[in-house]
């Protein structure tokens, strides 16, 4: 690791978001030069929060960032179950244990706290490295470089272009165009290699009944889920952070949807509150009550799917996180995978740019490759056990009536394993050391 920039190589990273602030957290800390382009703004609120477990907690604290977060942020501790009878059939403490296990808590935050903790982290913020509302167009590849052409007409050079847009993914659909004519199957799979079953109504409500501060509706570092048989929805609320709680409506599709799947309007979740909104969401109120008292929602459809063709061009450009892997987000763990294609990645330049500060597009692509070989099982995991438990959830399949039976006597250590496998095997930056003792920082109890 060195302190100034190794010379003259250069990763473009398009997207701002859980994938892209991390990438240019690392890349900073290893001394490799980036510019970071975001279309939008960083940290846009749109109502979404985010489940972090210990594995990202323990990243942000080799690169020193996740202050905001660890500090805001309640341990979720004990989970309950409900069906829709309003019957708790299950209390678990899965999370505690992974807390004793990891040493850090699993934390439920809002994105706006987490995105900042990121940004902030960067040192330098200044248009060389950050540049917000102006997103990648096009790009061309050389034997020595990328050439990315902005949304705003600009022109930026640089040695490498990753991809962290999101399931939507510029970098993705143009890598797709560039494959049409020589692999038009590829090229599809590229394109269009997600479907949806189910959509999510996110919301962020203040926890509280209007008029009422006393009574909340769930307490602090609590999580609540139903599991409605006979509407053949599922719900999620969790108390995460002080003064608010995050909700979450689970709806399968009539259809499942091919990839790009319809976007959704207010009437859409007007529409899906006044189906939903008596369900109860905790042992104290429904949806409908903590919608009375909403700070904002989103609602978008869950893509499911790995991008089965390979991750990067063959030449100068790769992709990470959700542009090439989309799971339901019952389980919270998306997010997580993404600071772990991060890790992977940089592992793997940090120590080839140290051998080789010009390297050819032939060990750049080892490394893209070697990055994918690991993140690809995990990946399946996360997607697999997310599409489970969105079935459970919302009750869809013979087995999930029994499932439910069988579900409060399954031991919490065994409930645990789901995450703590995933938890345990994640990869941290290798360039950097783990803190440990007294510099682990202390979290809010
Ligand atoms: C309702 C919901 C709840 C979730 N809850 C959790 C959770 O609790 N825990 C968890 O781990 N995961 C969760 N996830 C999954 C998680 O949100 C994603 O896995 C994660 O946000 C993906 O991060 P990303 O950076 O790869 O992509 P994104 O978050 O999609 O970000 C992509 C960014 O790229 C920008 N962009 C797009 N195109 C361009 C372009 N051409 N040029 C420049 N910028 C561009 C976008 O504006 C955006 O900021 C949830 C997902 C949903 C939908």
């Amino acid at each position: 690791m060195s302190d100034s920039p190794k010379s003259g190589f250069k990763v473009i990273i398009a997207g701002g978001s859980v994938s892209g602030l991390t990438l240019a957290n690392a890349l900073e800390r290893a001394g490799i030069d980036f510019v970071l382009l975001e279309k939008r703004d960083i940290a846009t609120d749109v109502g979404q929060s985010l489940f972090v477990l210990p594995c990202t907690s323990l990243v942000h604290e080799q690169l020193g960032v996740g202050k905001a977060t660890r500090e805001v942020g309640f341990p979720i501790l004990l989970r309950e179950h409900w069906d829709g009878t309003g019957s708790l059939f299950c209390s678990s403490d899965e999370l505690l244990q992974l807390y004793q296990r990891a040493k850090r808590p699993a934390l439920f935050v809002d994105r706006h706290t987490f995105f900042t903790s990121l940004y902030d982290g960067l040192e330098d913020k200044s248009e060389a490295r950050i540049r917000t509302r102006e997103g990648v167009a096009s790009f061309t590849e050389s034997d020595h470089g990328v050439t990315v052409i902005t949304d705003k007409g600009n022109v930026i050079e640089g040695s490498i272009l990753v991809g962290a847009d999101g399931v939507h993914s510029g970098v993705r659909t143009h890598m797709a165009e560039l494959l049409q004519d020589k692999n038009p199957s590829a090229s599809k799979a590229l394109a269009r290699g997600f479907k949806a079953r189910y959509y999510v109504l996110a919301g962020t409500s203040y926890n509280h009944f209007p008029g009422n501060p006393e009574v909340a509706f769930l307490a602090d570092g609590k999580g609540s889920n139903v599991y409605d048989e006979k509407e053949q929805v599922g719900g999620l609320t969790v108390a995460g952070v002080p003064g608010k709680v995050f909700w979450f409506i689970y709806v399968p599709m009539e259809t499942p949807s091919e990839y790009p799947c319809r976007k959704f309007t207010q009437t859409d979740i007007d529409a899906v509150m006044t189906k939903y909104g008596h369900l109860r969401a905790t042992g104290n109120c429904t949806f409908k009550d903590m919608f009375a008292n909403l700070d904002k929602c989103v609602m978008v459809p869950m893509e499911e799917g790995i991008i089965k063709t390979s991750w990067n061009s063959g030449g100068r450009t790769v992709l990470v996180g959700d542009s090439v892997h989309k799971a339901t987000s019952n389980l919270g763990m998306g997010g997580n995978l993404c600071v772990d294609d991060i890790c992977g990645l940089v592992n793997g330049l940090v120590p080839l740019l140290e051998r080789n500060p010009s390297p050819s597009t032939k060990e750049l692509v080892q490394v893209f490759d070697q990055y994918e070989k690991q993140a690809r099982p995990r990946a399946h995991f996360v997607r697999i056990s997310s599409s489970i438990f969105a079935d459970f959830e919302c009750m869809s399949g013979w087995w999930t009536k029994m499932m439910k039976r069988v579900f409060p006597w399954i031991p919490a250590s065994v409930k645990m394993r789901v995450f703590s496998w995933f938890d345990g095997s994640a990869p941290k930056l290798n360039f950097l050391p783990v803190k440990t003792g007294e510099d682990v920082a202390k979290y809010r109890d």
